[in-house]
């Protein structure tokens, strides 16, 4: 990450207990600048629900002729592939 005012590499500070400065962070990353006067707090909060990121499944589909990701249980819409009938191609 570089610093947003002279652009040079930053330097990691360290990781603290979010909890300690802003309700509701779980964590807070402090980085400073070497160059500059800049420090930078990346507040974050862990998303309890990581559920959101669909579960998929990739091949390689000849159809696309790329690494294609599909949602688990479904066929791919491109070759009509299920993740079954790929375990024995991956
Ligand atoms: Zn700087
Ligand atoms: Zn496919």
């Amino acid at each position: 990450m570089k610093c947003w005012h002279c652009n040079t590499e930053l330097i990691w500070g360290g990781d603290h207990d979010g909890s300690v400065a802003h309700e509701g962070y779980d964590i807070i990353t402090n980085l400073s600048c070497p160059n500059c006067n800049t420090t930078v707090y990346v507040e974050h909060i862990f998303s309890g629900n990581d559920e959101d990121e669909p579960e998929m499944w990739e091949h390689y589909c000849e159809e696309e002729e790329t690494e294609m990701a599909v949602g688990k249980g479904e066929p791919c819409n491109w070759c009509g592939k299920k993740e079954e009938d790929c375990e024995s191609c991956s």
